[in-house]
């Protein structure tokens, strides 16, 4: 296909609940990202290519729970995973449990452009990052995240005192537990899609606990056919209705993305009730519409095509009661 069409870019960082403090660096940060995609795909890059680098540059920021910000385990220590999709070939490629990797969607895109393999984790996936000379970051956690860790902490030994009644404590205080995971979704001069997810991984989880993020299907999906989606929530839930790609699927059964999205929280709500299911997407089409939409008190996103001037940024999309 010729260069016919006009990019977009979308991007989130994360279905949370973002406090004054919080959320001005937080929309700063999502307005950068759409901003380094978009100029990514201006100079000819491709969907991937874009959302890449946005969600590198969110990766980078510290104010997500994503790379230099990522939440900390119930050790203390930080288990990073992402993923990228490429829909023009339905490539992926994902990465999990990482301590010291700086950016881990660039080693998702390594495991997707340089193995055979879609999934690579733990010290094998730290040792492929060297082998293909990616930039490590110290293992040692962010001030943010030490915080949050102790106040989290000091809840759940407050309220409950055991880890199986953590959904009963996120319930009655979502503000101290970061959703914030961060995720992008691109069209490209060549009609291509792609979509890329990042996250430190839900709060106090479980050493070796692997969420939806680098789930192909649950975290990100992406296929020419239909459209791309990244989806933050809670990860347990998202996995059990695959979430991403039943966005994607909707599109391709007609849909907009922004009825997809919506459609999708709304059955997330329906079949897993009962229990902590907070959960948010950004999705767009090959048409490039884009759409939004959580239930969680935030979507922390931004989106930017050449309709407008600069990227248009927002704490909340359509919420889906
Ligand atoms: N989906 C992520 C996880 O469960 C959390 C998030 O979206 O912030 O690991």
């Amino acid at each position: 296909m010729g260069k016919t069409c006009k990019p977009v870019i979308a991007v989130h960082g994360g279905a949370g609940t973002w406090p004054p403090e919080h959320s001005q660096p937080a929309l700063k940060s999502v307005k950068a990202a759409a901003q380094i995609g978009y100029e990514a795909l201006q100079a000819g890059g491709t969907a991937v290519d874009a959302v890449v680098e946005a969600v590198a540059s969110m990766e980078d920021s510290g104010n997500f729970n994503a790379g230099a910000g990522s939440a900390l385990n119930v050790e203390k220590r930080v288990e990073m995973e992402a993923s990228v999709m490429d829909g023009a070939t339905l490539r992926a490629g994902a990465a999990a449990l990482l301590s010291d990797v700086r950016n881990p969607v660039r080693l998702a895109r390594v495991v997707m452009d340089e193995t055979d393999h879609v999934l690579v984790v733990g010290k094998s996936a730290e040792q492929l990052a060297r082998a293909f000379k990616l930039e490590r970051r110290s293992p040692t956690e962010s001030v943010r995240a030490v915080n949050q860790y102790e106040a989290q902490l000091n809840a759940l030994r407050q309220g409950k005192g055991e880890l199986p009644k953590l959904a009963e404590l996120v319930k009655a205080h979502p503000e101290i537990f970061q959703l914030e995971t961060v995720g992008a979704v691109a069209l490209d001069a060549d009609g291509n899609v792609a979509a890329a997810t990042s996250t430190g991984g839900f709060p106090l989880k479980l050493a070796g606990r692997i969420g939806d993020s680098p789930l192909i299907g649950c975290g990100v999906y992406a296929d020419d056919r239909s459209g791309a989606c990244s989806a933050t929530g809670v990860g347990e839930v998202a996995i059990r209705l695959v979430v991403a790609k039943a966005v994607c699927d909707r599109i391709e059964n007609g849909r907009t993305p922004q009825e997809a999205a919506e459609e999708t929280v709304a059955l997330v709500k329906r079949r897993v009730s009962g229990v902590y299911n907070d959960m948010g997407f950004i999705a767009l089409d090959t048409q490039g519409r884009v759409g939004a939409a959580h239930s969680s008190p935030n979507l922390c996103w931004a989106f930017m095509d050449e309709g407008h001037k600069a990227p248009v940024a927002s704490l909340t999309a359509k919420f889906v009661k």
